[in-house]
This record gives structure tokens, sequence and C-alpha cells, in this order.
């Protein structure tokens, strides 16, 4: 089943709204296993909306039509409609009772003008409106069909769902195309965009081949700033047993050639933070936490209470934000700050201080100016471990103050993770 949905409005072709409520359907249709090769936006004028109507007919199966429904004479999704199918408009007795009950329930005076909206194509069926004044049309057209909904976005949604969606499932099931439709998100943090999908791309093209009507999995890349890039996994198969099986598969596949040619980058699954991945590690291997922050001000901490049950694990942290603090508190040597050693010492310091198995230092410069003759998005990052040397590394950030400091939090726990990942726990001689 292919469906085009045909958004209708002048105020999206300026750029007045944005077609937010093609946006959802795209996302719903996918959801129910209905596939979108193009959508379209054409403006308030009749001659437009028929040309716009015919073009989809001539490739899609279902045609979405929203907006345009209202009583005002620019609305005219329902002409265009009629003209496109060669039916007249009939006045539908028991829409016309509903309008006026709408306005007599409000104790309103009602415009003759909204019984235009009771003018259904012939042949047409009616999807009752319940929050508005103009229901929806399921007008079939031989083995074809053209949905009309409102634009209002919260009609337009409660109409497909209850006068669309179980329309198109049972078209589907007709045709023996139904199917259930599973995605899952892999998230993965410090690579690009582009050397994920080049480092995919064989994968992509091998399931790209392999894709049928029946079973089909498709791999798409979604950035989200400061959380790293999504790998999201989409798998279509006759039932949810099969199409959990093709994302089990295709999840191992995928983390073994990210992990093979870019290391351990995938930190989490769907929702699960990186803070949430972080907690998960020392929680199975029984190590408590504390951090030493100075550039991120205490957006560490923060990020790791924000994990349920934080008590368990965390110890608590510093902001050694002043040289000196960072010097009497946690023994940092005197001297410059923007460096490995005041990392690595301010890591030691909250690991003595604050009386943790593992503790994370961290200094650099936020910008906008320089300090001690380094570059904004300098930073460098200690962790502090149990019978192990203390690592440091040294990042180079993008970005503006507030996206360096996010930038920072987000690097130095990845860092403790692979970290605790890589290392025997056996290596970590604890007490
Ligand atoms: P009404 O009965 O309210 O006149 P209608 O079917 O005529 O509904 P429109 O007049 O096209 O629909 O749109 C009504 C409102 O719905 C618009 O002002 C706009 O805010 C919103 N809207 C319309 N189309 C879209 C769209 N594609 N995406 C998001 N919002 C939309
Ligand atoms: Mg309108």
């Amino acid at each position: 089943m292919r469906a085009e949905v045909v958004a209708v409005g002048t105020e999206l072709l300026l750029g007045q709204i944005a077609d937010t409520n093609g946006r959802w359907l795209g996302e719903h249709l996918a959801a129910a296993g209905v596939d979108s090769y193009f959508h379209q936006a054409v403006g308030d004028n009749r001659d437009r909306i028929v040309l716009a109507l015919r073009t989809a007919l001539s490739r899609s199966d279902g045609v979405i039509m929203c907006g345009g429904l209202g009583p005002t004479q620019d609305d005219i999704t329902r002409e265009a409609i009629a003209e496109v199918l060669h039916v007249p408009l009939r006045r539908d007795p028991e829409v016309v009772a509903r309008i006026e009950g709408f306005f007599a329930a409000r104790g309103r005076e009602m415009a003759q003008i909204n019984l235009r909206q009771a003018d259904v194509p012939e042949g047409a069926s009616v999807i009752e409106q319940v929050r508005g004044t103009a229901p929806g049309l399921i007008c079939p057209v031989g083995d074809q069909v053209v949905y009309a909904v409102p634009g209002v976005p919260h009609e337009m949604m409660e109409m497909f769902e209850r006068g669309i969606l179980p329309d198109l499932r049972r078209r589907m099931a007709e045709a023996g195309e139904e199917a259930v439709i599973l995605s899952r998100v892999l998230r993965t943090w410090g690579t690009s965009e582009s050397a994920l999908a080049e480092t995919l791309q064989g994968r992509i093209d091998a399931l790209d081949a392999a894709a049928g009507r029946d079973r089909a999995v498709t791999i798409a890349f979604l950035a989200s700033g400061i959380e790293g890039i999504k790998v999201r996994l989409t798998a279509r198969a006759a039932t949810v047993a099969q199409a959990t099986d093709l994302l089990d598969e295709e999840d191992r596949e995928v983390r073994a050639v990210l992990a093979q040619r870019l290391g351990d980058i995938v930190f989490g699954v769907d929702e699960e933070s990186m803070e949430q991945a972080v907690a998960t590690i020392l929680g199975q291997r029984g190590l408590t936490l504390a951090v030493a922050e100075s550039l991120t001000g205490g957006i560490i901490a923060s990020r790791l209470v924000d994990v349920p049950g934080a008590s368990r694990w965390f110890r608590g942290g510093i902001v050694a934000y002043d040289t000196s603090v960072k010097n009497a508190i946690l023994g940092v040597p005197r001297g410059p700050v923007v460096t490995e050693a005041a990392a690595a010492a301010m890591a030691e310091g909250a690991r003595r201080v604050l009386g943790s198995d593992v503790a994370i230092g961290i200094t650099g410069v936020a910008g906008p100016e320089e300090q001690e003759g380094r570059p904004p998005g300098t930073v460098f990052v200690g962790l502090a471990l149990p019978g192990h040397a203390t690592i440091t590394r040294e990042l180079r950030l993008p970005g503006d103050r507030p996206r360096v400091r996010q930038f920072s939090a987000i690097s130095a726990l990845d860092l403790l993770r692979r970290t605790l990942l890589s290392v025997e726990p056996a290596r970590f001689a604890i007490g």
C-alpha cells in the first residue's frame, strides 16, 4: 500500500506554518507499514488542488488530503475531489444535523455558509466530526481511495486514528499486505554522521538488495546534537516476533561492524542516556564514582543524579572552579590548571576526598576567551581508577561556550564508560 499526503493551504507554501500534519502522518503511516513515496503541499487554488490530486492518484494507492475542509470560500478541497472523481457534491442531511447541533449546543448562531461542510462527493462516506464542524471523507475510486481530513492538527489526528487507519488496514488485509513495523535506536557518541554512514554503507546496500515485500530492514541516521548520533534500525515483517528477530539480527550486525571499524561507540538503546549507560556498568562492577569539575560546573554530577538510584554508586562532586580551590581541596599542584596533570590531580583528589572507587576530573577552556594560552574547546579529562594508573585525555571540542561545556560532560562520561568496559574488572583491585 502506497499512500501520499497532500497538504492543502497557501500558508504552508508561504512558510507561515510548518507542515507538521505531513510529518505526523508520515510517521504514523510508516508505523502502520504503509509506504510513502511522495508528499505534496499545495495552495488554496482549485485547479492546483485538482492537479495535485490527479498526480497523487497516478502513482499512489491512497491519498490523504488534509486542510481546506472548513466553511469558508477558500476551503475547496471537497470541490476539487468531486471534480477529479467526476461526481457531484450532495448535501448530507445527517451531517447538516450534526453541524446545527454543534452550534445549538454552544448557543451560537450558525451562518448558512457552515452547511458547505455537509457537502459530500457522491459515493463517499463520512468520518463523523467529533471535535470541529467539518467531517472527514472517505472517497473510494476503483481500487484506490481518497481521504480528506481537516487541517486543524488535533482534528486531523483523531480522524486519522478513528477513520483512515482502520480503512487502510482493511485494504491492506484484503491485499494480503498487513505488516508490522518496529524500530530500535542505537545511540552512539564520538563519531561523525558521515563516518557512521561510510562504515555502514556496505550493510545498507546489502539490506536494500535483500528487501522484499514481506520483510525488510532499513538503517537511518539521526544527528541529535549534544547527545550524539542515533542509528535507527527499522524492520517490517508479518508478525511482531518476526520483526523483532529481524531487529535483533541487525542490531548484532551493526554493532559488530561499528565495533570493528570505529570501536565501542554504541552506548545505549532507544531512550537510554550516557549517564544511564555509565550507571549500569558501575552497578555491575560494584564501583562507586565521584567527580571534580571545573569548566562543566556540575553538569556531570547533575546528569549522574538524573539516574534513579544514583545514591547507590554516586558519592558526590566538587565544583572546583577557582584555581585556589583546586589547590586547597583537591591537592592540585600550583601552576597551570588547563593541563593533563591538573585533570589527573583533580580526579585523584576527588577519589581521595570523596572516598570513591573511581573518579573523573575535568578542566578546560569553555570560552569565549582563551586561558593559559589555550583556545576555547581545549579540555582535559582525568580518570582515577583503583589498582590502575590514572588515565588522561585531551579533547578538542567545537562550538560556543554552552556547547563546549555540554560536549565536555558527555565526553567525560563516555571516556569513563569505555574505560570501564575495556579494562578487565579483575584489574581493578578494590579496597
Ligand atoms: P477549518 O475547519 O478549521 O477551516 P480546514 O480543514 O479548512 O479546517 P485549514 O483551514 O486548511 O483546515 O487549516 C486550519 C488550521 O489548521 C490552519 O490555520 C493551521 O493552523 C492548521 N493546519 C492546516 N494545515 C496544516 C498542516 N499541514 N500542518 C499543520 N497545521 C496545519
Ligand atoms: Mg479552513
